[in-house]
Parts: structure tokens; sequence; C-alpha cells
């Protein structure tokens, strides 16, 4: 473990820092005096907690389950036994029940795909202007998702697809008059209203779910295309070349093709935009004047006079992994359910690191955990009980593609319809107290009055996400229950710190961003300020608190990305 103490410092403090400490800050006489930051917060020790939320105790959580003991608490390995066992004595030390039908545990089978060899794989496309072949990682990645041992692409027609969506209620179809069966779908980045900024379509620069890869290819499957090839560009994408590498070279984590029965693309991959350029012209086509098309209403998707060729073999592993369930039982509603979710996996150790090789995941998700313990101790200790249920989830398999979430509400504890609402917690900052909470997809639900009640009763105030282009609602999960249809919160501080304002807000979680982010450094630090997030997580308590004791549902608002299914019968 690195053992170097990251302070998070307001700008102005940081420039003092680094002046030096032998001289006095400088001090003006209209200079406003920032409060005082509290004495270090002392994390209790295990069994020690108190029913309140409070920062000894989160700290306490947050330091335990961060620790190098846990691993960095990758599933399927003992970091992960480790941390389900931990969380599940925590559950019954605060007096949880058992939250599964009667267990802790829900297994969540997985299948793990490594493709074999890769940077022999190419992809090999027949053009009228001759032959381009695509090399694994400098332009294209590519796996399989059908769980096959070996895929054989052979001449395989492609078309260009636009954004690849089919969105009846914005009268848009990327694939009118288009039959691609067995055929290769080129698609963009992002949707239609990233494309021209048009607010009207697609939300414009805000990224809709048809903006998401995984839309992209399930669409593109139901097509019943054979692959699938998006192209990336960072601004579109939210995150570079690199990011797509990393992400999908190595074994890839999925559920089971029975838990998943969904047609499947036997190829699924990304290529660079100058791999697209090159292809496109070899097809007599520009790449950049159709990818201009794609965003105008009334798009007609392009065969391209090209074929693609592709082979590639991969070992299909069985293995599982679990979800923890912890449930305070409704005194007057305990069929209605309101559910607080984290995940608690990460992404393990690497030891061919130099120095640190574990992977904390402080606040990646030890935060979330943290907080949701702090919230069921909180509501098993609440007199008189919540009249509906309450249910902790901590789910496994996050990182790898919000897994352990969507085998949940196939297999819920709690029949969806039932299901009041998902708050989910997933790398809660800590920057200080902040003037304000970020809801992450603000304008979804009736669930942002909730939270901006709870705000103002801690005289904070509320702002939609900095970032809608990055899709964050979409990234964790608490999007598995949005598309079941169960309206989700997802709400985090704000950047307006009470100690320098949004530009050190600003600064300090570009500065996790940037050195933190699944990396080794996302560590516990003795010296945070623990006093934002402790009053984020007593917000969430007061909004779920709130719900748990109404006999309505919240709604979706009419313009959301998702809504609850038409009751049967209904
Ligand atoms: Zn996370």
């Amino acid at each position: 473990m690195r053992r170097i103490l990251r302070l998070v410092l307001p700008a102005s403090l940081a420039l003092i820092a680094a002046c030096g400490k032998e001289t006095p800050p400088p001090q003006t006489a209209t200079a406003p005096a920032a409060p005082a930051k509290p004495a270090a917060v002392v994390p209790s020790p295990e069994g020690h907690s108190s029913p309140e939320i409070t920062a000894e105790d989160f700290a306490g959580r947050l330091k335990k389950i961060s620790g190098d003991a846990f691993e960095g608490r990758k599933p399927g390995t003992i970091g992960e036994r480790m941390t389900t066992a931990w969380i599940k004595d925590q559950f019954e030390q605060i007096g949880l029940k058992p939250g599964h039908r009667d267990n802790w545990i829900q297994t969540v089978p997985m299948i793990e795909t490594t493709l074999l060899d890769p940077d022999t794989v190419k992809l090999d496309f027949k053009t009228k202007g001759g032959a381009e072949h695509l090399a694994y990682r400098t332009d294209m990645i590519v796996n399989a998702l059908d769980a096959s041992h070996a895929v054989d692409l052979e001449d395989s027609e492609v078309v260009f697809a636009g954004y690849g969506v089919v969105a009846p209620e914005q009268n848009w179809n990327d694939y009118a008059g288009l039959d691609v069966k067995g055929k290769t779908v080129v698609v963009l980045v992002n949707d239609p209203g990233w494309g021209n900024r048009d607010e009207a379509l697609f939300k414009g620069k805000a990224l809709t779910y048809y903006g998401r890869w995984t839309y992209k290819y399930e669409e593109a499957a139901r097509q019943g295309a054979a692959a699938c090839l998006i192209v990336h560009e960072t601004p579109g994408a939210g995150y570079p070349w690199d990011v797509v590498v990393n992400s999908w070279s190595g074994p890839q984590d999925a559920l089971p093709p029975r838990e998943d029965p969904a047609p499947h693309l036997s190829a699924a991959g990304w290529i660079t935009t100058e791999a697209a350029q090159r292809l496109f012209a070899k097809a007599g086509q520009n790449f950049d004047e159709l990818r201009k098309s794609a965003d105008v209403r009334g798009f007609k998707p392009t065969a391209l006079d090209a074929k693609l060729s592709t082979h590639f073999k991969n070992r299909i592993d069985n293995t599982s992994s679990e979800n923890v369930f912890g449930m305070v039982r409704g005194s007057t509603r305990p069929d209605e359910v309101v559910v607080y979710s984290a995940h608690w996996d990460h992404l393990g150790k690497d030891a061919s690191l130099k120095g640190d090789s574990i992977y904390n995941g402080a606040i990646d998700n030890g935060t979330g955990i943290a907080g949701l313990i702090e919230i069921a101790e909180a509501f098993a200790h609440q007199d008189p009980p919540p009249q509906r249920s309450v249910l902790f989830i901590a789910f496994t398999l996050e990182e790898a593609g919000l897994l352990g979430s969507r085998y949940y509400v196939t297999h819920p504890a709690f029949p969806v319809d039932k299901t009041v609402a998902d708050i989910n917690m997933d790398a809660l900052p800590i920057l200080g107290p902040t003037r304000n909470i970020a809801v992450i997809g603000w304008g979804q639900s009736a669930l942002d009055d909730d939270v901006k009640d709870a705000a103002a009763a801690q005289n904070r105030t509320i702002v939609a996400d900095e970032a809608p282009e990055k899709g964050f609602l979409f990234r964790s999960d608490q999007l598995n229950f949005a598309r079941s249809g169960v309206p989700v919160l997802y709400a985090r501080s704000g950047l307006d710190l009470v100690d320098g304002g949004e530009e050190a807000g600003r600064q300090a979680y570009a500065d996790y961003t940037a050195n933190r982010y699944h990396k080794p450094a996302d560590e516990f630090d003795p010296g945070w300020d623990f006093r934002g997030v402790v009053q984020d997580v007593a917000a969430l308590r007061a909004v779920g608190r709130k719900l748990a004791d109404e006999t309505t549902f919240p709604a979706w608002k009419a313009d959301a990305d998702f809504h609850r299914p038409a009751t049967p019968g209904g």
C-alpha cells in the first residue's frame, strides 16, 4: 500500500502548502476565513457503531472494507469470500434479517470468455478498393458475446446504420427498410442528439440509453446481425481509446446464455475513427459525410461495398459470485419494498504492478458499502419501524458490466412491481462539506423532489449531474432497476464546496478521476473530511424513510428514458 497522505485541499490552501510550511500563509484583511477543518475522524472500531449515521462509523466501515486484507474485492478470489462474509456479519450484527427468501446470499452464475491469441486476431475486409485489415488493439478490439468457443465469420456484408437506434417514441429508426441478418453493422457512438445538439432530439448533448454501447449491441442482435462494430471517438464515448482497449481485452464476464435469453452477437467490437475512415474510403464512401447525415431526421442506412471475414477462438469458463442481502421487514405493508444498493466488487490486485498492487477501491465502492451499512443500521433501530420493507443489497460483478444487479432483477426478492424505488450508491466523493447534492439523471422521476426536500432540510440545494453526456445513470447498478421500470435515485455530493467553492470542488473531483479512479491509489485516507459524504448518506436515508412510510409509488416523468411496464391485465 502506498503510504502517501492525500489530502484534498481547496486550491488556495494547496498553493499555500506548495509555498513551504516555514512561512505563515499570507492573509489579507478582506479574505473571508474558511471554516476550520475538524480534527481527524477516529474510525469506530468494529462492533462499536452507533445507530446514527456518523463520520466515525462511516470511516470505520470504509477503512475496513478498503483495507489490503480484502485484496481489492475481486469476484472469484479469496477477497470475495472475505468481503461477502464481512458484509453478511455486519448486516447480522446491526439486526437485519436475511433479505433474499430467508437467505443472506444469492449465487450469481457467470461465464468468463477469454479471447485466445488476441494479437493474431484481425478484421479482414474485402472492398471494391482492395483489402483492409484492422489490427487488434491499434485499430480495433473484438469479442464474442454468444459464449461460443469459435467465431468464424466469412464474407459478412457490411452496413452503416447511423447510431444503430430504434426509438419509436422519437419516431426514429436507423434500421428502417433494412435486413441485416448475418450482416456486420457499423454504428456511431452516442445518439443523434449528441451529433447535432438539437435539444428536441434525444435530449441534445445528454446521453440517453440509446447512446450506450450495451444498447447498440442488443439492438443489432435483435435485428439479427452477426457482428456490430462501434466507431470510437473520445468526446462522444466519454473516454479515450485506451479505456476501450483495457476494458475489452482480457477475460470478459457475462451471465450464462440461459440467464440471458435475448439474442447475442457472434462478434462485437469497436474500431477507431481512423480505421473507419480508411475502410469507408476503400468502399467508395466518405465516413465523415455519412456520420453527419446520421443525426438528421430521415437518415437512411447505407450498405457499404465491403465484406468482413474474421476467425477467432475463445476459452469459456463457468463460475459464480454472490450478492449479499439484508432486510428490515415492514410493519404494515411488508410485501412492498424500498431497495438500497451498492456494489461490493472491485478490480482485485495486479502482481505485475510495481509498488502498490492492490486496487483498494475505497471511493469505488467502499463508500457505497459503508453508506449502505450505515443506512441499514439506522433503519434497523428505527422506532416505530418502517411501514414498508427496506431491502439492502450489496451487488457483485458491477465492474464486469452490472451483472449482479442484472441477475437480481430477474430473480428478485420482491416482485419488481412491488419495488418502490432503488437508491443506489456508487463512488461517493469525499470532498468535505458541500452546498449542493448532484442528482445523476436529474429529470427522470418524482424521486427528484424527494431528494430536493431532503437536501433543503440540510440547507443544501440540488444540481443536475455535471456531465450528462457521460451517462453515469447508465453506468451503475441502478440501470437494471430502471430498465425493469423501477424508479431510481443516484445522488452524491455536488462540487460547490463550503470551503473553496466550485473551483476547488471541480479540482478535487478532477484529481480523483485522473489520479485515483480505477487505480491502486483509490485507498482510505485518514485525513479525509467526512462531513459532506455523511450528509449525503443522511439525505439518502431520509428519502428512503419517506418512501417506506408512503402508500404511493413514485412515477417516472413523461419524457423519462424508462417507464413502469403496464400491470398484467391493466
Ligand atoms: Zn463503482
